[in-house]
């Protein structure tokens, strides 16, 4: 793959590295280059360029640069940084290869939707997108060959921001790529286009960006070429914008699209992993380069399936992405008419096991051509297969082929770094490479002062963040200070700090809190033990019910009976994720049961001593152990009742439990008993709640037999037959761009 430029055009030759330093994201979670970047260039800069170092290295001016270059200490650790990150690009000593050494050489790919993985490169909505995010870092720490496929976004998904009456608006501007660390992706024939596709009676050329996550490459395909017509370029401008056509043709894009630029490039994967069903199309795409090769459709299907792995991470029949047959037709018709895979074949796949309702089923698919299907938590494994036993006429639940990885966090990304300290101090710098039962035990020793005092000074930090974001906005454009209040000025560091951050939706619950507004103040404002709770989160653009519910929460951070202890902070992304996890006292997730597949912000909270309270949902209902913080009883009843119970059982848990053990403080003024959660929240998190772990599971149990072609775990659904198809079979070359 070529593509290099150089972004940064003063860089003396002696330091010309951190160019290629810049545009590997692998800064952001090793710990000296991080350091390296913020503190011994111009951390100045660096706060202004929002921790971006391709644009600090671009706006910096050239005679500070030609300084650094000359100055001997500066480059003692520019060498010594620079030396590590060669290393951890190119050691052969990885846990894939110790583990699996035939497999090593493979590759993996990896297609989802969205990625999270730096505030500056804003093409993720929410949980999914930082998921897919950490799972390519700890892929990259533990060598594990993926390559990530996804859709660059020009304008991202949106900015949040709320209007005077407290109704969200988005807005959203296009980025630009320039100070960003990606780079246009050429062809071989030294062309941005990459590879075509026919639909709605036109070709869209296909081009892409690569972005570098460690010792993996993300490739980002775009359609905003000179080539296309401008209706086309705009499929890739916003996430999750426009209606339903244009969904499914980002989705075409991203799954036919992704297979034939890889083709293109030459990367040439023996495994494919779909994160949710918006990539299903991927698994389509190679059963029609099988067929139109000349496999019989039965060996085609089997290899296909023998090399797929299939994530879903949607509990609620309604979550699932679906198409209508007229859409379909608009969008993938030209694929029907001129390949081998027909109509009839095509909406088979698609088809959903109980309702006959002629849609094309983005999770119908994935499972039909995916040997090797999960959840996402051990509660949501379970859920999925009672949602599609009917797949599987006549079985149980528990016998249905589809079984449970439970999420994770990537622990170098989310931990606040003076933990990490803590840990160093005490275990060593290896920590983060143990894998054995009980080593975290070991956390439990740790000094309650020292952990509390780091868990004051990351309040203070985030309390700090609060007022100076409200401060610029203010600043910007808001014409009245009062609306201030909102926005968290008045918060100070001693209360007790509930975090509540998540999106919108309706059944995350946030107006739970709400239903006694009596019982909610007398919580805040009791005057010897206050409490107070920051709230953030965006609501889905076209969900007007959760922007009522957010507005519900903006009124009361103005309403004087809360005496200013509630407060939204605008435009929840990966920094402000960052800021809430490590400085909140308690993390609070009240999700409605069952419909959070498995929720991972608790767990970043953990990673930082912060223990959460929550409904016993998603990873919840397996990570509490009544020692690394609270849960919620398990109610059963019609909404309006589950919510009457919880709301009891949440009041009575903070007023009897976690408020007293808050306050109760020994003569150095720390709570011990709190201090113990925290540390139980740390031990839990760290040894199961890891992407790391997280990893290493889809590893050994689906991508090395998918990697090997094993055909002996092949289950497949038996509830419809999938016919051959008719008709003549067109043989392709197998690079790409013709074909349809
Ligand atoms: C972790 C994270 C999420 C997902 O958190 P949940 O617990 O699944 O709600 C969403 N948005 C951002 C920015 C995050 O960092």
């Amino acid at each position: 793959m070529t593509g290099s430029s150089s972004k940064i055009p003063y860089l003396p030759r002696r330091i010309a590295g951190l160019e290629r330093l810049a545009l590997n994201l692998w800064w952001r979670w090793n710990r000296s280059a991080r350091l390296f970047l913020r503190y011994d260039i111009d951390p100045v800069l660096w706060t202004a360029v929002r921790h971006n170092p391709v644009a600090m290295l671009r706006q910096i001016e050239p005679g500070q640069l030609a300084e650094l270059a000359k100055d001997p200490a500066f480059l003692a650790k520019y060498d010594a940084v620079m030396e590590e990150f060669d290393r951890a690009l190119t050691s052969e000593d990885t846990w894939f290869r110790r583990s699996y050494p035939e497999m090593a050489d493979r590759t993996i790919a990896y297609f989802c939707a969205e990625f999270g993985l730096h505030s500056s490169i804003p093409i993720y909505s929410g949980g999914l997108g930082v998921l897919a995010g950490d799972h390519c870092k700890a892929a990259s720490d533990l060598g594990v060959p993926l390559v990530g496929v996804g859709l660059m976004y020009h304008q991202g998904y949106f900015d949040q921001k709320l209007n005077l009456e407290g109704w969200q608006e988005g807005s959203g501007e296009a980025f630009d790529p320039v100070d960003k660390p990606i780079e246009h992706v050429v062809g071989p024939d030294g062309k941005l286009a990459l590879a075509t596709l026919r639909t709605g009676g036109r070709d869209i050329h296909i081009g892409a960006w690569r972005l570098n996550v460690g010792r993996l490459h993300l490739i980002l395909l775009d359609t905003r070429l000179e080539e296309n017509h401008p209706e086309d370029r705009e499929l890739t401008y916003r996430l999750y914008g426009g209606g339903r056509e244009h969904r499914l043709k980002q989705e075409w894009v991203l799954g036919v699209g992704g297979v034939r630029v890889l083709r293109t490039l030459g990367i040439d994967p023996t495994a494919w992993h779909a994160n949710e069903g918006h990539a299903a199309f991927m698994m389509v795409e190679r059963l029609r380069e099988l067929v139109d090769g000349g496999e019989s459709f039965e060996d085609a299907m089997a290899e296909v399936r023998a090399r797929s792995v299939f994530t879903t991470h949607t509990p609620v029949p309604a979550g699932h992405d679906m198409f209508a047959p007229e859409l379909v037709d608009a969008v993938c018709g030209s694929y029907f008419d001129s390949t081998g895979i027909d109509r009839a074949t095509f909406s088979q796949l698609g088809h959903h096991p109980t309702i006959d309702h002629g849609r094309f089923h983005m999770t119908a698919a994935g499972i039909r051509l995916s040997t090797h299907v999960n959840g996402v938590s051990a509660k949501h494994g379970a859920v999925t297969r009672d949602l599609w036993t009917p797949m599987w006429p006549g079985r149980d639940a528990s016998a249905v082929p589809i079984r449970s990885v439970t999420n994770g966090v990537h622990v170098g990304s989310w931990m606040a770094h003076s933990y990490m300290e803590l840990l160093d101090r005490h275990f060593g710098p290896d920590w983060g490479r143990h894998d054995e039962d009980g080593f975290w035990e070991q956390v439990l020793d740790l000094d309650d002062a020292a952990v509390w005092e780091i868990h004051i000074d990351l309040k203070k930090q985030l309390l700090d963040f609060c007022r100076e974001q409200a401060r610029s906005r203010w600043k910007e454009l808001w014409k009245e200070a009062a609306h201030l209040v909102g926005a968290g000025t008045l918060l100070g560091p001693k209360p007790l700090t509930i975090g509540f951050a998540r999106r919108f939706a309706t059944y995350k619950r946030a107006h739970l809190l709400f239903l006694d507004e009596e019982r909610l103040q007398r919580l805040l404002t009791d005057p010897h033990r206050p409490v107070q709770i920051l709230f953030a989160g965006k609501a889905h653009p076209a969900d007007d019910q959760a922007k009522a519910v957010l507005q519900r929460v903006w009124s009361a951070t103005r309403d004087v009976r809360f005496e200013g202890r509630i407060a939204f902070v605008e435009d929840y992304e990966l920094h402000l994720a960052h800021r809430l996890v490590q400085g909140v006292d308690l993390w609070l997730n009240v999700p409605r049961v069952p419909m959070e597949a498995s929720g991972t912000s608790g767990m970043k909270a953990g990673l930082n001593c912060v223990p959460q309270l929550s409904s016993l949902d998603g990873w919840w209902a397996e990570g509490f152990d009544g020692t690394n913080g609270w849960a919620l009883p398990l109610a059963e009843g019609a909404d309006d009742e589950v919510d009457r119970h919880d709301h009891e059982s949440l009041f009575r848990i903070l007023e009897r439990e976690v408020v007293p053990l808050y306050y109760d403080r020994d003569d150095r003024n720390v709570p011990t008993g709190y201090v113990k959660r925290m540390k139980n929240a740390l031990r839990v998190a760290a040894s199961r709640y890891t992407t790391r772990r997280m990893v290493q599971e889809y590893a050994r149990d689906f991508y090395v037999p998918a990697l090997a072609g094993a055909r002996e775990m092949d289950d497949p659904p038996t509830d419809a037959t999938i016919a051959p198809p008719s008709g003549d079979v067109i043989p392709i070359t197998p690079s790409v761009s013709s074909g349809d």
